[in-house]
């Protein structure tokens, strides 16, 4: 891992937005590996990830993790990071301009990463990054070609982890489709080459 290229992904101060500006404590860059072959790309950080200055950190950090493990993955495994790095006021969604301003960052970062697969938590990444409206529940575990700056990614659509918290049915369909992206990535249980050395993360 090259410490000075996780830096320069790392945004240090922007003023674009000024009522996230005024909500956040920090922004919240994104986290994990910069060789990582899986990216995941949330929505914005809530008042846990503000708190902290990590994404998915809260209840919702917590499904991913459980997901991830089951898919004999790790945290540090994977890199996390948002659309909107800083905090919307009262949780709101960050409006299309907030997206806008804070999407070259997030361009950037997923070019330098190059990643194998870029995996969309839920409905504004996933409408952000295809650019169209996008029905998360039957879509989860499609496949497509995203534009996003100068790069072309592949993109696998999930729900949002909070998703199952309130609608138990979503569990099985995030836990799946956490499978398949590491499945389509090549890590984890799915990269296991048989040696019983598969990074099982926490265990
Ligand atoms: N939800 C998101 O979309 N991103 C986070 O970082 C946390 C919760």
């Amino acid at each position: 891992m090259s410490d000075s290229l996780d830096a320069e992904l790392c945004v240090a101060d922007c003023e674009r937005c000024p009522a996230l500006v005024d909500s956040r404590s920090r922004i919240v860059n994104g986290t994990g590996p910069v060789d990582a072959d899986l990216v995941f790309v949330g929505e914005a950080p809530g008042a846990n990830e503000d708190e902290q200055g990590e994404p998915f950190v809260g209840r919702s950090g917590t499904v991913l993790d459980d997901a991830l493990r089951d898919a004999g993955l790790a945290r540090r495994d994977v890199r996390i990071t948002n659309c909107v790095r800083c905090r919307p006021p009262e949780n709101r969604d960050p409006t299309t301009e907030e997206l806008s301003n804070c999407r070259g960052y997030l361009a950037e970062e997923l070019r330098r990463l190059d990643p194998e697969l870029v995996v969309t938590l839920g409905k504004v990444p996933s409408e952000h990054l295809l650019d169209r409206s996008v029905a998360v529940t039957s879509e989860a575990g499609d496949v497509f070609d995203a534009r996003v700056g100068d790069t072309t990614h592949r993109l696998l659509v999930c729900v949002h982890p909070a998703a199952t918290l309130y609608d138990r049915s979503q569990e099985e369909t995030f836990q799946e489709t956490i499978r398949q992206a590491a499945a389509l990535a090549g890590v984890g249980a799915a990269g296991d080459d048989g040696d019983g050395q598969s990074r099982l993360g926490d265990y």
